[in-house]
Formats: structure tokens, sequence, C-alpha cells
């Protein structure tokens, strides 16, 4: 075989391959209705596209800095205090190709063979593959519906070990939406600063947080942890700027620099036009993302009720991100076309084909009892989904 095992160990993104099959259902007639999809329908906000324009008439086309304008470190820098209270030099900034990247960044510069990265389960499908794609090994920590996906000290400290060299944490989380509290991050700083562990905080969802909930940084609950933290952050659902690709890192100097000369190997500078708009983006008005939490906000709680109402379906209320995970595990041994539902997959499977809605299953996400799906979409896709959905669950047998 002349394919790597490294590329053959990787299990490719099942979130992008549902939006790609429900992309050619679509294509070929089908009235198909995606909730597979990580980014928001919004298009980018004007202001922003116009500073991309601009750099674009202007000939900013060139290479930039590998680690990204200064213009856009400071933005970063000014961002991270308005919104999180945080400081941070421009040389403990790193701008990359979309927050995947900058996570992938971040694994490769401080994970040897070998090493171990706790990441609480529900997750995000990337995670465990970056880690992989280290030679590292991802040691998941699951947590409990019950306790609404609720990270916290005595859910991860069994799970370190001598090797345990990152404790990943996603708050708002892609896949539940839990976003954690003060007092459940004191305790996760705590841990790591007593047993030396790095925290990557990957704080995407930040902004989409709803019902008065407030997100807090971790790095900002002291000295200690604020030193042991890699903060991760991205345009894209903010600003509703997928296809831009821009994402950065703030952490420790000696740490953003390691991730530089990665970087410069790798892919050098993000977009350079990309960068002014993400410029344009954080300085600019934030008014058009709080008109896109507000609408997300309606939609969540219409969803969350209308699968509440499915007999056999269960959901809670997420406090942030654009994604609910229903449980459908009371479902399961019901029969569609003669067929068994055992499992999220055939359950999402049974969607497609019965009410023609895409959904991405749970195991995807390190949990067979639920599966994901985006509220980023229409208020009349939702209801007309929810509508199928209902119906097609009424049919099980
Ligand atoms: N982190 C989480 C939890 C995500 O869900 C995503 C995208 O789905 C990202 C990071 C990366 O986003 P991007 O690479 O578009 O910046």
């Amino acid at each position: 075989m002349t394919i790597s095992q490294r590329a053959r160990n990787l299990v490719p993104s099942a979130t992008l391959a549902i939006s790609n099959k429900a992309r050619e259902l679509k294509a070929a007639g089908i009235d198909v209705i995606s909730f597979g999809s990580g980014e928001p329908d919004f298009d980018t906000p004007e202001h922003i596209k116009e500073a991309a324009v601009q750099a674009l008439r202007e000939g900013f086309t060139k290479y930039t800095a590998n680690s990204g304008i200064n213009e856009l470190k400071d933005a970063v820098v000014a961002k991270l205090k308005r919104d999180n209270g945080l400081t941070y030099a421009r040389n403990q900034v790193l701008i990359s190709c979309g927050g995947k990247h900058s996570l992938y960044n971040v694994f490769q510069a401080l994970l040897d063979p070998g090493d171990e990265v706790i990441i609480p389960a529900p997750y995000w499908v990337s995670f465990p593959e970056q880690v992989k794609l280290c030679g590292a090994v991802p040691v998941f920590a699951p947590t409990a519906e019950a306790q609404g996906f609720r990270v916290n000290r005595s859910l991860v400290e069994p799970k370190v070990t001598p090797r345990t060299k990152i404790l990943l944490l996603n708050s708002p989380s892609n896949p539940t939406g839990a976003a954690l509290t003060r007092d459940e991050l004191q305790g996760l700083a705590a841990l790591a600063v007593e047993r030396g562990l790095w925290i990557l905080a990957d704080e995407t969802y930040e902004s989409l947080v709803y019902d008065g909930y407030q997100h807090v940084s971790i790095a900002t609950l002291g000295d200690a942890v604020y030193a042991r933290t890699i903060l991760v952050n991205s345009m894209s659902k903010a600003y509703a700027m997928t296809g831009w690709r821009i994402g950065y890192t703030a952490g420790a100097k000696e740490i953003i620099a390691a991730m530089d000369g990665l970087q410069s190997q790798m892919t050098s500078n993000p977009t350079s036009i990309a960068q002014r708009g993400a410029v344009a983006a954080l300085i600019g008005s934030q008014e058009p993302t709080a008109r896109m939490r507000e609408e997300f906000a309606r939609r969540r709680r219409s969803i969350v009720d209308r699968l509440n109402a499915m007999p056999g379906v269960s959901c809670l209320n997420p406090e942030g991100a654009f994604y609910v995970f229903p449980n459908v595990s009371k479902l399961y041994g019901k029969q569609h076309a003669g067929k068994p539902i055992a499992t999220s997959t055939e359950f999402s499977a049974f969607l497609l084909d019965a009410a023609r809605i895409a959904v991405v299953p749970g195991v995807e996400f390190g949990n067979d009892a639920h599966i994901r799906i985006s509220y980023a979409t229409s208020m009349a896709n939702i209801e007309k989904g929810m509508d199928r959905m209902a119906e097609a669950v009424a049919t099980l047998r």
C-alpha cells in the first residue's frame, strides 16, 4: 500500500461528509433539508466584505508576514481585552488559516508521540483526529446527559496520567452546546495548575450564548492558569466568515513562536485580503453578531420544543453554539421499512430516507445515543424539517 499509515488511520470529517451528501441529493433534485452544517446561514456582514474588497483594490495581494499582519494581531489583542478581559502582547498571537489550522498548529507544537490529551466527550470530530496525527493519544472523559454534559474537575481528574500534556476545553461545546460556569472552570484550572497540564481553550462559539449566560475565558482565572492556557478562536461562526479561513491563537510566546515556525513550512500566511476583512470584523460594529445571536436564540427555542414534543425524543436546552444534541435512543429497537434501527448512524439514515432531513450521527462525536442537529438554517427550514421528522418518527413500529 502506497498511502501512509497516518493518512489511512485518519477518520475523514463526518460533518463535512454529511453536508456533501445533502448537497449531492439537492443537486439531484431531491428536496433535502440539511441540519448537518456547522456554518451560519447568514451572509458575511457588509463592512467586512468592503474591507476585503478595498484591500484587493489596493493591491494587498502579496505574501504577508507568516504569522499574520500586525494590524490583525493588534485587533485580536484589542478584542481579547475588550471581550475577555485578557492582556496579550503582539508576540503572543498567531493568525492561522481557520481555527482548525490554529488547533492543528497547537497540537503539532506541543505533542510528542505517546503524549495524552484529555478530551471531554461528546467532542468535536477534529479534536481526536488532530491529536492522532501527532502520534499522541486522545483520552476521552465522557460527560453525562443527566448532568447537562457538563465538564468538571471530578470528571477529568481520574483521566490524568504522567503522560497527560493537554486538557482540551471547548465551551460552548460543539456538539452539545454546553457552556461551563466560572465554578466549573475554576476547578479545572486548579487541576491543570496542580498537575502541570496545558489547557487548550477552544472558544470558537463564545459569542453565541443564550438566556443571559456569560462566557468566561479560563485564562482570566489567575496568573498561573493564564500562563498555562492556549486560547484558540475563529472568525468563522461569530462573523459568518467560514469561507474566509481565519483563526487565531493567543498564549505563551514560546509556543506561539514554535507554531509560527511550523506554519512557515506548511501554509505560510493566511490569505492577505481575508486578514483585512478580519480586522474590520474585530474592531468594527459587533451589531451583526448580536443580531445573529438573537435569531439563533429564537430558533433554538423552537427546535428544542419541537423535538421534546416527539415521543421517544428528548432534548436539553443548550447554553450556546448553534447545535442541539437530542437523545433518540428510546427509538432504537424499532423498525423502518422492515429494517431495525439500533444506532445513531442507522437513525440518521432513516431520517434521510423517510424525512429527507440530514443530521449527523452522535457516534461521530463519541455518543451513539444522540444525533446532532444544527439550527444554522432558516426558521422555515426548521419548521418544515421538524414537521417531517415528527411524521417519520410517528411511523416507527
Ligand atoms: N472548533 C470547533 C469546536 C468547531 O466546531 C469548529 C468548526 O466547526 C472550529 C473549531 C474551526 O472552525 P474554522 O476552522 O472554520 O475556524
